[in-house]
């Protein structure tokens, strides 16, 4: 499981929260702890686990109380949107030249998976449908060449090679002057990498990148190396200019800490991971999905934001108002139905409501299979019709035509419109009760 240990020390945080009603300074304390224990275990790096755990305790403090939405659940939510910043938000895209080549430098220490990344990088692009090639540039292993020739036959992509013997900018000017004959879409070269940053390294790829003037240079780092990989971003940042990082190996027991620290200590984004020795384990690093996977909650997640974007609702006043003049109609009701099925499902609306905890999955299904066949019906409404409900209590006419169209009995058009009748007076009743007291209706 990626980041198994960093998920479970996370998931304390939460569970210690359940049972309360709002999150304060107090109950939120410990959480915090839990958190921030959990980042460091995961080798993050101590400046980012401060601001981290600073901002998301300053967020849940100041969140309040969302109706029908519990405080670990909000917690969990706070902290993925802070995992996705903390990872760079968005997707960070590979760019690609407006004319000539797009080239691709790929940097980093030895056994990192720089060779198998330049594999993997030109499988990927040439399924998208872009032509490559590969340039063999590590000089200091002789295999490492050997390596990227068998696997450039593996996925048919061509590689220039020019032995050990020479220069890396040489291979580079050689190798960039074939590639634009051949009108390659995408050159992708492969450099030499040392056991620790070293000066020659350095010089070296900076000769090499002056002469191939790349469209991307990329780090790649080891994922199992945590906070160390994000020092080594910034350094090769500092020193040579980079556009982003590939993070390999966070098939294994890495614990985020790299993912995690890359962009915050770097500034650079992470642009791809590696996920595994096939070809078809590099991937866009997505900040969303891998906070996602983190927190392992995807259906808690989509439900806080899902009820969030609900409570939002900017006609909620609108709807407020017509409740109270008893105005609520047809449309309004359907907007209503919508909204809850944008929740998920009824079953989750209606543990929303105390008192409404057990219901059978029965019961929901009926309760799903009614709004279905009541949209159906108010769809088949003029809009007329749709904010008269009148119109409808008083034309038998209108209701046969009604349940023509929509395929449903006249018994259930007229169930429908009773029902709406009722539901303005039950609401006005509610919400009434619920401002306690001062009744708008009566200044209207
Ligand atoms: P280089 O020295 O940076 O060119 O590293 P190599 O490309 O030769 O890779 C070193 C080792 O790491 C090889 O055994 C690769 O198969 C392995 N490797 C590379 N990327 C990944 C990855 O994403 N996951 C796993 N599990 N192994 C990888």
């Amino acid at each position: 499981e990626m980041f198994g240990q960093l998920s479970s020390g996370l998931e304390a945080a939460w569970t210690k929260l359940k049972g309360e009603d709002v999150m304060t300074k107090e109950n939120v304390a410990e959480p915090m702890k839990d958190i921030r224990r959990a980042l460091l275990e995961a080798d993050v790096s101590l400046p980012v686990v401060r601001r981290f755990v600073q901002s998301v305790s300053d967020q849940a403090v100041g969140m309040g109380v969302i109706r029908g939405v519990k405080p670990d659940q909000q917690l969990v939510k706070i902290v993925h949107d802070e995992l996705v910043k903390v990872m760079g938000g968005e997707v960070s895209e590979l760019q690609f030249a407006k004319s000539g080549p797009t080239v691709i430098l790929l940097a980093g220490l030895q056994g990192v998976g720089k060779t198998t990344v330049a594999a993997k990088l030109a499988y990927n692009l040439k399924k998208q449908g872009k032509s490559c090639m590969l340039i063999a540039g590590d000089v200091y292993r002789p295999a490492a060449i050997d390596q990227l020739v068998i696997l450039g036959e593996k996925i048919g992509v061509p590689v220039y090679t020019a032995g050990t013997e020479a220069k890396p900018s040489d291979i580079a000017k050689q190798g960039l002057k074939e590639a634009k004959l051949n009108n390659v879409d995408v050159v992708i070269m492969d450099t030499a990498g040392r056991l620790q940053v070293d000066k020659e390294m350095m010089d070296e790829l900076k000769d090499v990148k002056r002469f191939l003037n790349p469209t991307e240079t990329l780090l790649v780092v080891d994922a199992m190396t945590g906070q160390e990989a994000a020092s080594l971003v910034t350094a090769f940042s500092v020193e040579i200019g980079i556009t982003g990082a590939i993070l390999t190996k966070l098939d294994g027991d890495s614990r985020g800490g790299a993912a995690l620290s890359v962009k915050e200590v770097s500034g650079k984004p992470i642009k791809l991971v590696g996920r595994g020795e096939r070809m078809e384990d590099l991937e866009p690093f997505y900040p969303n999905r891998m906070a996602g996977r983190i927190l392992g909650m995807g259906d808690v997640l989509s439900f806080v934001e899902k009820a969030q974007e609900v409570m939002r609702q900017e006609d909620a006043e609108d709807l407020q108002k017509k409740i109270m003049s008893e105005k609520f109609d047809f449309n309004d009701l359907l907007k209503q139905t919508r909204a809850v099925a944008k929740i998920g499902s009824v079953s989750r609306v209606l543990g929303m409501i105390p008192g409404m905890g057990k219901v059978s999955p029965a019961q929901i299904r009926e309760a799903e299979k009614s709004l279905v066949i009541m949209e159906a019906m108010i769809e088949a409404m003029t809009p007329e019709e749709k904010e008269k409900p009148e119109l409808l209590a008083e034309s038998p006419e209108r209701r046969k035509r009604i349940a023509k169209d929509s395929g449903k009995t006249e018994q259930q058009v007229s169930q429908l419109v009773a029902q709406i009748f009722q539901m303005r007076v039950k609401m006005k009743n509610l919400m009434g009760a619920m401002e306690g007291g001062a009744n708008p209706a009566f200044t209207d």
